[in-house]
């Protein structure tokens, strides 16, 4: 239960900010990063494949890793907590979702302003070997394709770009750029890698102009991600915490409601605006 206080400052406020981690799509299925061990995620740690290090050594094993976890993913639906959040658009003048989870189920659900922090299941990228040296004198060729670095000198710029629009996460070969000859990887923030700066910087911005700050399942030991929740708190907004069990922010934060997203997100839209979301 919300306090008066608080229930009144949701209310009245005209930015929300969702910040979302696994635990949000937990009840569509998708089991969270503490699960690891089991279902999804069993056969191969995530810390062993989802890393640029694994993919160079062996590419198709890691595409394989992702072609599963991926059609997994595909069959997952939207839950009653995400269909709160999209519904929050119709409640608050503004409303940033800020989510880890690279499940496209925040947009299924039907919310618009999304950043995902750590990427996407649903797009590729180039690979890009951080190992190459470029300098003035030989800058890097940049694909007009895949956008990355191209391993040819020149790019095909008469490729079929339809080719790229069309290659997914699917079983079979690791498929190539057919711009650049470079081979492509899930749009996701593997471990030990840099988050996209822009992407960034619009979380950081939407933590520090916020009014409330919803943090719905997630353990917070991600970093940077785990700091956004902080860097509102710290300002003077309005910070509520939805998790089944306790996390380092709970003590601080303005409210801890312990539970599950599907049964907490409704409940608070209908405590705060009186709208009922059915399961
Ligand atoms: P995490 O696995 O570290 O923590 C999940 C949190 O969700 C835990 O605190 C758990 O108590 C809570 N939780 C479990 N069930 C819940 C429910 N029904 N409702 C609300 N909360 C629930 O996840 P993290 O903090 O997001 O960090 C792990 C990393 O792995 C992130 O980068 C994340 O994006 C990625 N990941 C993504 C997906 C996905 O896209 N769906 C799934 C697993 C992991």
């Amino acid at each position: 239960m919300l306090s008066q206080t608080v229930l009144h400052r949701i209310k009245a406020a005209s930015h929300v900010c969702v910040f979302t981690g696994a635990g949000m799509s937990a009840e569509s299925g998708i089991p969270t990063f503490r699960e690891r061990n089991e279902g999804l995620w069993a056969k191969h740690d995530p810390l062993e494949v989802a890393t640029p290090e694994a993919y160079k050594k062996n590419p198709q094993l890691v595409w394989d890793w992702h072609v599963h976890l991926a059609e997994k993913v595909r069959k997952a639906s939207p839950n009653a907590g995400h269909q709160a959040v999209a519904k929050l658009q119709a409640l608050v003048p503004k409303v940033t979702v800020i989510t880890q989870n690279v499940d496209n189920l925040h947009q299924d659900a039907g919310s618009c302003d999304v950043l995902e922090l750590h990427g996407s299941l649903f797009r590729l990228t180039a690979f890009v070997d951080k190992n190459v040296m470029y300098s003035d004198e030989r800058p890097p060729v940049i694909c007009h394709l895949c956008k990355g670095y191209a391993v040819w000198e020149q790019c095909d710029h008469f490729a079929d770009r339809s080719d790229l629009a069309e290659l997914k996460l699917a079983t079979g070969r690791v498929p190539r750029c057919p711009g650049c000859g470079a081979l492509l990887r899930p749009d996701i923030v593997w471990f030990g890698e840099m988050l996209d700066p822009c992407v960034l910087e619009g979380a950081v911005d939407a933590a520090d102009s916020c009014d409330v700050l919803i943090c719905v399942g997630s353990s917070l030991e991600v970093e940077p991600a785990a700091s956004l929740p902080y860097r509102a708190l710290r300002r003077g907004a309005v910070v509520v915490e939805i998790n089944p069990v306790p996390t380092a922010l709970s003590a601080t934060a303005d409210a801890s409601l312990i539970g599950k997203a599907g049964d907490i997100l409704p409940g608070l839209l209908r405590q705060v605006w009186g709208i009922e979301i059915g399961r």
